[in-house]
């Protein structure tokens, strides 16, 4: 037993340290069979695990009413939980969006939490399917892949946590199972969207991020082309990713915010490691699919990269690329201990208009739970809702 907790731990690779207990969350179907056969189970029995984990979205071993009585016994009693983080407090939106700080409650020596944000994009209430009533046909859920951010972007306030640590397989893909449940949202009916953009960079997490993303797709039932992965633009990250399976291949972001190296060297440290020609390089790797696009997330700041010179030297720079490109522009969301100023009234659409006159495809994203700070390079954690 002992032995087994130490071959999965390092399966679970760069987690915390656990107090006694080992989480089935984040195990495949194959490493949760290798569980059962070590234990003279039936290793079939690991595929009713993962379905009760991923698609039934059970919290405890207790309550696999697939498995025998004896069996559920002898996994707890030997120390086995699911582990799925918690939803230890819910942050709501005058706009639907509710910021979640979630528990990982085990974790030594102090608990940590991370934040995930759901955005309902809804139809008001409307009936939905089968006279159910819901507030919402379609959303998105924004995942956490760290504790805290090493990057140190200097309009964001995760920044200023530094890195605490990464998040393991079982805790990325548990928070998503948890908005999942808390929104009874029916995989396969309803359209939710996955945007890795929470706390941390995912690219720095590489092993975890992507073996929860192929959780989520193999067991959870998602679909990698409704989820995007964003990154600050690190080049061997990036250069992996170009060599996944497009089966499991999230769409790609780049947070750019820049469109030269000067001004994005001072606002974005990480870019005197792998400038711009760098990181479009590797872009390029990537074999994208039929209509797919790359998008580019801009954070405009007033009187530093939202003005009409930058607009243009950006949709020049992303013309010569010849990369399929979409610009997602963000207005810098204001949060304490960051000193930048919000663009001016106009400035954006100013810039978005630019952008079109240059052939590039610009949209605005709406700024989702500003007052709760949930919006984008706002989460730090930030208690007060
Ligand atoms: S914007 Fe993203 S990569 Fe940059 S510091 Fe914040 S969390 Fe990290």
């Amino acid at each position: 037993m002992a032995d087994d907790r130490v071959q999965l731990a390092s399966l679970n690779s760069a987690g915390p340290s656990t107090v006694g207990q080992q989480s089935l969350i984040g195990l495949d179907a194959a490493e949760l069979e290798a569980v059962l056969s070590a234990r003279g189970e039936a290793r079939w029995r690991g595929a009713q695990i993962a379905e009760a984990i991923y698609r039934q979205r059970v919290k405890e071993i207790t309550e696999i009413t697939t498995l025998p009585a004896a069996l559920r016994q002898k996994l707890a009693g030997e120390g086995w939980k699911i582990g799925r983080p918690a939803i230890a407090r819910v942050f709501q939106a005058s706009d639907g969006t509710e910021r979640y700080l979630i528990e990982f409650e085990d974790t030594f020596p102090k608990a940590e939490t991370a934040e995930a944000v759901w955005m309902p994009e809804g139809d008001g209430g409307e009936s939905g399917d089968e006279g159910e009533e819901r507030d919402w046909r379609r959303a998105t859920i924004c995942v956490s892949s760290q504790v805290g951010c090493a990057v140190g972007c200097q309009f964001c306030l995760t920044a200023q946590l530094g890195l605490q640590r990464n998040l393991t397989v079982g805790e990325i893909v548990g928070q998503v199972v948890a908005v999942l449940d808390r929104h009874s949202v029916e995989v396969g009916r309803d359209r939710v969207n996955l945007v890795f953009m929470g706390m941390g960079e995912p690219f720095l997490n590489y092993d975890n991020f992507m073996k929860a993303v192929r959780l989520l797709v193999v067991e959870v039932g998602l679909s990698p082309q409704r989820m995007t992965v964003s990154t600050s633009g690190i080049v061997p990250g990036i250069e992996r990713f170009a060599a996944e399976a497009a089966e499991v291949r999230p769409k790609l972001a780049i947070s750019l915010n820049a469109p030269n190296d000067q001004i994005r060297g001072e606002i974005m440290p990480v870019n005197r490691k792998w400038p711009i020609a760098a990181v479009i390089e590797a872009v390029r790797k990537i074999p994208l699919r039929p209509r797919e696009r790359v998008t580019f997330e801009y954070v405009l700041l007033g009187g530093v990269t939202d003005g009409p010179q930058q607009a243009r030297e950006l949709g020049r720079l992303l013309r010569r690329t010849g990369l399929p490109a979409k610009v997602n522009l963000i207005a810098w969301n204001p949060g304490p201990g960051v000193e930048f100023k919000t663009p001016a009234p106009g400035a954006v659409e100013a810039f978005r208009a630019a952008l079109a006159a240059e052939g590039i495809a610009a949209y605005l994203r709406q700024p989702r739970g500003r007052e709760i700070y949930a919006a984008c390079g706002q989460l730090k954690r930030t208690v007060e809702g």
